[in-house]
């Protein structure tokens, strides 16, 4: 049993998950040769199935990494391509056209690629091997392939042939030694013959004499020997080849040629037949991973201490799995989501919602009340506009009472429930987002997604029942608006404070315009724009300049004097609202200001009572759980993995930490080994 091989393959298996470098390479058997020598056939031979790209033109592009793995209790044998994920092949002619397609994926204009396919086969049949297959040499460059495919191919088999790989040279009996490319190749990498196996193929092309003399070569001796075969895969059409076991086919075949010829029997000397072949690339290469044994542990050991001392500078040694930090993560938001549940509530709906309000009731007044020229109405007559000075309504005057009544419906009918709704659904979600972005989660669009999608739905699902709710009872306010005294100053306070806000807004938007053209501009402009509208200048027709003024700067004049009647408007209603006019709940009507706030006070604190109570507690209920549902134990493993990956820091932590776990494991196992070929050794000479 070639133990030592088997553990190695496993050993190699772990250190190719932890991103092999170059000091982990495990030894393998590297097989070349010319094209047509018969490499394929040899591999074919050793696996025991076709598996191999045939056909014209098809060169191999990829080197094959192929590991064999011996299975003695399982009756099938099937391939794993273990990059891929296309899970167990069992049959051989998959494999072939899954190589096929991946050595067709490379680019015609690359040639080759050293990007390695890695192929594992378990079969009873196999023994433990770890052989690598590379792209035929070319010959003769007159075939219709490139220089530079040549010339590559040279390169990346350089790459391969170096130690401690044992090389398999392969080349055909009827074809001279001395122009045998791959000995060729292998004598420039190892000149003494030392890791080199001679494979010569198509024996029963020659005759046996001159076969045998080549198996005896002397103008390069190899210490490992050279072994002939014939390894012409019978061909009986894809299912005979398919079913019975290549191996067995020609290694009949070959008892029956060698068995023939007197110059290849036991006494002659020399090694023939595949089946010696495979037994001496088994011994060959347990003999080089015993030599290795102690380099690659030395190896691990390093790249584990590298592992273990950056784990603990960059990570305090601090353990982090995918499902850890999901599950902190997750905990850390609702964490935040809790906080945050206690500073949005009933008070902060109930500010966000007036403001809102506030903003359509100067739009209203703005409309109904405020909408002549100031000009205009510091000329006319105090009876016509009685908003413009401090003036007194007459209270009893229809026109007054239409204009009021008109007001507060047009708010009270603005459509309250979706508007609240709406605003309060919209700072819920934005809020959101808010706490995504200051959360761990910022950098997981899966995640974020899964928070936004919940938000969405929870909102979505009590939109309509929470609009419809609120605009019910709001509904007595669309036909009548009782208003008691201390509803009268409270509001006036805030008519106060709105008015000053509005006219600090409009001062800025004035002084904003003034910086951008320029104080002497703006006020010529304006000027103009003044006579035009006293019909002291003629009004120009679109797109002339009159006077040095384009349309662009009549526009902002125009701009210009609308801040500034509104900034005087407001002015003086802030001097209305503050007097004595203003003071009682009688004044409704030359005090329109204080009367919207009493209404869009009274809509405000209706809407507030059941959006607390549809809308808010529902969502701060059903957040946590719906979340839980989206990012909690229904994730399958990969989903958590894949989510933690998305975050590059979270990343090098996990794969670090992996990396220093398979190493240790790496390391266990070699020195299991390194122990039991000890105990080997001193057994075989005792000391
Ligand atoms: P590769 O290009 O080096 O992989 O060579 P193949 O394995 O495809 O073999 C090239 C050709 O030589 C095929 O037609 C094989 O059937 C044939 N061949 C391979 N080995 C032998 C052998 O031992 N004897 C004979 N007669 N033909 C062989």
């Amino acid at each position: 049993m070639m133990v030592l091989t088997r553990k190695m393959i496993e050993i190699r298996t772990i250190l190719q998950k932890v991103g092999q470098t170059g000091a982990l390479t495990l030894p393998s058997i590297v097989v070349i040769g010319s094209q047509s020598s018969g490499k394929s056939s040899v591999l074919e031979a050793i696996v025991g199935h076709e598996f191999l790209p045939k056909g014209a033109n098809m060169v191999t592009r990829r080197p094959i990494e192929l590991t064999l793995v011996n299975t003695p209790d399982s009756p099938v044998e099937y391939g794993e391509f273990p990059t891929l994920n296309l899970g167990k092949i069992t049959d051989f002619s998959h494999i072939q056209r899954t190589l096929t397609d991946l050595n067709l994926a490379v680019p015609e204009k690359d040639c080759v690629s050293d990007d390695p396919i890695r192929l594992t086969i378990y079969s009873k049949n196999v023994p433990d091997l770890s052989l690598i297959d590379l792209p035929g040499y070319i010959q003769l460059s007159a075939l219709d392939q490139p220089d530079e495919l040549k010339a590559k191919i040279f390169q990346l088999c350089d790459k391969y042939i170096q130690p401690p790989n044992v090389i398999l040279a392969v080349s055909a009996a009827d074809v001279d030694l001395a122009n045998s490319t791959a000995l060729r190749a292998s004598r420039r990498v190892d000149p003494r013959g030392e890791r080199t196996i001679g494979v010569i193929t198509k024996m029963d092309l020659v005759d046996p004499d001159r076969g045998s003399n080549i198996l005896r070569d002397k103008n390069y001796p190899l210490r490992l020997g050279y072994v002939g075969v014939v390894c012409k895969v019978p061909h009986s059409g894809g299912l005979f080849s398919r079913q019975v076991n290549v191996l067995n086919a020609i290694t009949k075949n070959e008892n029956a040629y060698f068995g023939q010829h007197q110059q290849f029997s036991g006494e002659s000397g020399v090694t023939v037949g595949t089946y010696s072949l495979r037994r001496k690339l088994m011994e060959v290469l347990e003999a080089t991973m015993a030599q290795s044994l102690q380099g690659t542990s030395d190896a691990i050991h390093q790249e584990l201490e590298e592992a273990s001392y950056e784990f603990k500078v960059q990570y305090n040694d601090r353990p982090l799995t995918a499902e850890t930090y999901l599950a902190e993560s997750l905990d850390s938001f609702k964490h935040s989501f809790k906080e945050f549940t206690e500073l949005f509530g009933r008070p902060q709906v109930r500010m966000l919602l007036k403001q809102e309000l506030d903003q359509r009731v100067l739009d209203i007044l703005a409309q109904r009340y405020w909408n002549k020229p100031f000009s205009d109405l510091k000329k006319a007559r105090l009876d016509e506009h009685p908003l413009s000075e401090l003036a007194k309504v007459e209270p009893e005057e229809l026109y007054w009472h239409r204009k009021l009544d008109g007001s507060s419906s047009a708010l009270t009918k603005l459509g309250i429930g979706r508007l609240a709704t709406n605003v309060v659904a919209n700072s819920l979600s934005t809020q959101m987002d808010q706490l995504i972005e200051s959360s761990t989660f910022r950098n997981h669009p899966f995640a974020k997604k899964a928070i936004q999608d919940s938000t969405n739905q929870i909102l979505n699902e009590r939109f309509y029942a929470t609009s419809d709710q609120v605009e019910n009872c709001i509904k007595p306010y669309k036909f009548e608006i009782e208003v008691d005294d201390r509803e009268w100053s409270n509001s006036r306070e805030n008519a106060q404070r709105l008015l000053k806000d509005e006219l600090k807004a409009c001062e800025d938007s004035y002084k904003r315009l003034r910086d951008q053209i320029g104080a002497k501009k703006l006020s010529s402009a304006m000027a103009f724009v003044d006579k035009i509208r006293n019909g002291k200048a003629p009004e120009m027709p679109e797109g002339t300049e009159a006077l040095g003024f384009s349309q662009a700067m009549l526009e902002k004049g125009r701009e210009g004097i609308f801040l500034r009647d509104r900034a005087d408007i407001i002015k003086m209603r802030m001097l209305a609202v503050k007097s004595k006019g203003c003071a009682t709940k009688d004044s409704k009507y030359s005090c329109p200001e204080v009367f919207m706030d009493v209404v869009a006070e009274k809509l405000t604190s209706t809407a507030v009572l059941f959006l607390n109570v549809e809308l808010l507690s529902e969502f701060y209920y059903n957040f946590p759980r719906e979340l839980d549902l989206r990012l909690g134990r229904h994730l399958s493993q990969a989903q958590i993995e894949a989510f933690a990956r998305e975050d590059p820091k979270i990343r090098k932590h996990v794969d670090l930490q992996q990396r220093k776990q398979l190493l240790e494991l790496a390391l266990q196992k070699m020195d299991s080994l390194m122990a039991l070929e000890k105990s080997k050794k001193a057994q075989t000479d005792p000391e």
